[in-house]
């Protein structure tokens, strides 16, 4: 086969899995907005992701350059003081994949592997814009080689490509300083790219007050969720998008959003944990909810864990907000890929949740090692205070979802007998 030969099999075969990227994406709509707990509250967000996740769509609607973000410890109101848009990269198409498959490792992170296939089809070239910049914090193996695996895929994007080199010993003064220098040098570098060489410590004060008041609104829709009025899957609708859009229209977005729950689901309450869910894949939400189990909580970082909570300081000088803003991230952060991770766990089974939920609904993506070495220990923690457990391991494919039901509807009974 010749080059020419080559390049016209190569895209034939990307136009094919761009339209079913495209069917995936509109059935999942069509499912969100056929619902009788659809409202026009709720459109505006399920609009954002209907719309696409491409940096010039993102960057149109917000009016900020666009900097892709591997993983949420790098603090969000740094971007935003620079005037930049964070976009955190989440591969949620089930069909994307399949372009990126053949040149990945057999056993790896599917979102990942979704979200290297749906940049191989290249949207970001056909609509003439890129990210400014990636960023990436190292947090799990996938994640730390997510350029190599970019360059092997034949992506095209080459932008400045900055690591946050991630200390996994989270409780050590020395691990906090280290991760202070890193904000130091995100800092740089973002002032590198934007040509901005200081920033306004009042203008820094500001983004911090933006998204703490993000934040505070999205803790109520937690509280409402708490006690069984928001469905899990309107509320990974809304915590999915957060990213798509302007930080202040969001919030305003959540807070009317806040007045569209009123009906209260009387199913068993459960913990979800592990692996991120995210758009159009929310397959496992979906069979939650016809196995007939409520979510009261969970920890996903596509979700509940987009924020690592407020962010408190005392000191107003740069190097005190600097500061404030490098122990929340790092401190608050959940993930399991830090090696003294007792917080995570004891967040599950601390006694002020002891009666929001009854058991715990661990999900795993198959190449997920972090949550699958967590699942291990957390198994036997969670059965020692009474918890039911159940470890669902699962893949960007929809095949299983018989079995998975199956064996949700038999959790289900086990939980209220
Ligand atoms: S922690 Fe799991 S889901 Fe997240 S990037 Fe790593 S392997 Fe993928």
């Amino acid at each position: 086969m010749n080059n020419t030969q080559q390049d016209d099999r190569e895209g034939r075969i990307k136009k094919k899995i761009f339209d079913r990227f495209e069917d995936e994406t509109a059935q999942e709509i069509k499912n969100l907005k056929s619902r009788p707990d659809f409202s026009p509250e709720l459109e505006y967000f399920v609009d954002l992701l209907a719309a696409g996740r491409d940096p010039a769509t993102i960057s149109e609607r917000t009016g900020r350059p666009v900097v892709a973000l591997m993983c949420l410890q790098a603090p969000l109101e740094l971007f935003h003081v620079f005037g930049l848009q964070p976009f955190k990269i989440f591969g949620g198409a089930m069909v994307s994949q399949r372009l990126s498959a053949p040149q990945l490792p057999a056993i790896m992170c599917p979102m990942l592997r979704s979200a290297l296939g749906e940049l191989q089809l290249d949207l970001a070239g056909q609509k003439g814009q890129r990210f400014l910049a990636w960023v990436a914090p190292t947090t799990c193996d996938w994640v730390v080689k997510i350029q190599d695996m970019m360059e092997v895929c034949g992506i095209k994007e080459k932008p400045p490509f900055h690591r946050l080199e991630l200390p996994h010993m989270k409780d050590r003064d020395e691990s906090q300083e280290r991760w202070l220098e890193e904000v130091y040098l995100l800092k740089n570098f973002l002032s590198q790219l934007t040509g901005q060489k200081k920033i306004k410590r009042q203008a820094l004060a500001n983004s911090m007050s933006l998204y703490q008041k993000s934040w505070h609104v999205f803790s109520k829709l937690i509280d409402l969720k708490r006690i069984g009025l928001v469905p899990e899957l309107w509320f990974m609708v809304i915590s999915n998008s957060f990213f798509f859009d302007d930080v202040e229209k969001w919030t305003t977005a959540v807070e009317k959003a806040l007045l569209t729950f009123k009906t209260k689901n009387e199913s068993p309450d459960i913990f979800l944990a592990g692996s991120p869910i995210f758009f159009p894949n929310l397959k496992m939400l979906h069979l939650l909810e016809e196995a007939g189990l409520n979510v009261s909580m969970d920890d996903l970082c596509s979700s509940e864990r987009i924020f690592p909570g407020a962010v408190y300081f005392d000191d107003v000088s740069e190097h005190g907000l600097l500061k404030a803003l490098a122990q929340r991230y790092h401190q608050g952060c959940l993930c399991p890929t830090f090696a003294d991770n007792d917080r995570r766990i004891n967040n599950i089974i601390a006694p002020a949740h002891k009666d929001l939920f009854k058991g715990v609904v661990f999900h795993v993506l198959k190449g997920c090692h972090p949550f699958d070495l967590e699942s291990l220990t957390l198994e036997s923690r969670l059965k020692d205070q009474g918890l039911k457990f159940i470890k669902l391991e699962t893949d960007y494919t929809s095949e299983d979802s018989q079995t998975l039901l199956t064996r949700l509807e038999a959790y289900r009974s086990a939980l209220t007998n």
